[in-house]
């Protein structure tokens, strides 16, 4: 992110919050369980090196992303600690993860064939994802299980660090999915341990899993949106089994400020007309900043009171009904506290019939990053 900027649209990523939030995370799992901090989408959208710094800084042993590319940026600035890439990485493209130091994750037969005739400088470094009931990457099979083993004690430009799996449930109020996955879980792992001698990683669990049951999550827990201080979901919220402090403000500027009389409308479509005479602030953000057009009629605070929004949101631009004139330049929050008043990511969630996590993620790169 650039460290200069003009436009009066910024973001604020409160890294101490994400520092509090790792330590409560670490207060509640036992000792041997570490945490393995998911930046992702450049960190869901909060900024992937400096979250990750701060994660390391504060106990944080290893980093995970998506993408290969995501994990070379974090290896360029400086993170040294262990780096796992989620998603599936090209053959071809494995050396270059090994010289980067990367671990992969793999799941297929074809795949590690192909690693086994490339080259390496040094051994490539493999978690294996079983699908459990996911049902998005992974070996499904004690066959499969059992296959890939053999195939990689044959191949030895790998070393198997690490098994995983994703929980698709563990975030709800009803935990029968959940609890078949740990069973389907238990028996590839008893099936892994009869053939498998070698010490390896284990890990099952995201957010949801780890805040309610820590003591469930083997060596490390990959933690993703409870850093960010967003919880799961509504049912994880209300349980009350950890305190969360949410990361991410967003902030604008009123740039321009006037009195309408009845009866004038306001930008595109006037699906917005005055029935009395108005303030309407303007403020620099707009679809372009991820500030989609779904969110006309929402709310921002101004001078601590809340104000909605008017009139369709433009690709750079955002009406506001104002209660009154205020200068040009008054700050205003569009995710965040101002005064008493407070706007959650999981009111803005809300708003958009979406989840908390969606939301900074979808503010884009235009949007300025500024940490404290
Ligand atoms: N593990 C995997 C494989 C993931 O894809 C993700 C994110 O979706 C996480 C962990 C982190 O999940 P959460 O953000 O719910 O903690």
């Amino acid at each position: 992110m650039q460290d200069t900027f003009y436009r009066n649209t910024w973001a604020e990523v409160n890294l101490e919050a994400i520092g509090y939030n790792i330590t409560q995370m670490k207060q509640k799992l036992p000792a041997e369980t570490r945490i393995i901090a998911v930046v992702k989408a450049d960190g869901y959208g909060h900024g992937a090196i400096e979250v990750a710094k701060k994660a390391v800084k504060t106990g944080a042993s290893a980093i995970a992303v998506a993408l290969l590319e995501e994990a070379i940026v974090l290896r360029h600035a400086g993170i040294s600690v262990p780096i796992l890439v989620f998603g599936w990485v090209s053959p071809q493209d494995t050396p270059l993860a090994a010289d980067y130091n990367l671990t992969l994750t793999f799941f297929q037969m074809e795949w590690l064939q192909e690693v086994k005739d490339r080259t390496f400088q040094r051994p490539l470094k493999l978690h294996m994802k079983w699908d459990t009931g996911m049902g998005r990457l992974g070996i499904r099979t004690e066959k499969e299980l059992k296959q890939l083993l053999d195939e990689l004690a044959e191949s030895p430009n790998t070393r198997l660090t690490g098994i995983y799996t994703h929980f698709a449930t563990a975030d709800a109020a009803d935990l029968t999915y959940y609890d078949e996955q740990q069973k389907r879980f238990q028996t590839l792992l008893q099936t892994f341990r009869k053939r498998w001698r070698h010490p390896v990683a284990i890990h099952i669990g995201n957010s949801a899993a780890s805040i309610r049951f820590p003591e469930d999550m083997f060596q490390f827990t990959r933690l993703g949106i409870a850093m960010y201080g967003l919880y799961p979901s509504k049912t994880v919220k209300q349980e009350r089994k950890i305190n969360l402090k949410q990361a991410f403000s967003l902030y604008s500027r009123l740039i321009h400020v006037k009195k309408i009389q009845a009866g004038e409308s306001i930008s595109y479509g006037t699906t917005y007309t005055a029935k009395e005479d108005e303030w309407i602030g303007t403020i620099p953000i707009g679809y372009a900043d991820g500030w989609i057009r779904k969110l006309q009629g929402m709310e921002v605070l101004v001078n601590g009171k809340r104000m909605p929004i008017v009139g369709r949101i433009c690709m750079d631009q955002t009406m506001l009904r104002l209660d009154k004139a205020y200068p040009v330049g008054s700050k205003v929050t569009l995710i965040g506290k101002q005064g008493n008043e407070e706007i959650t990511m999981d009111e803005v969630a809300a708003y958009l019939d979406t989840i908390n996590y969606e939301i900074p993620c979808i503010i884009t790169s235009r949007v300025p990053r500024v940490y404290k």
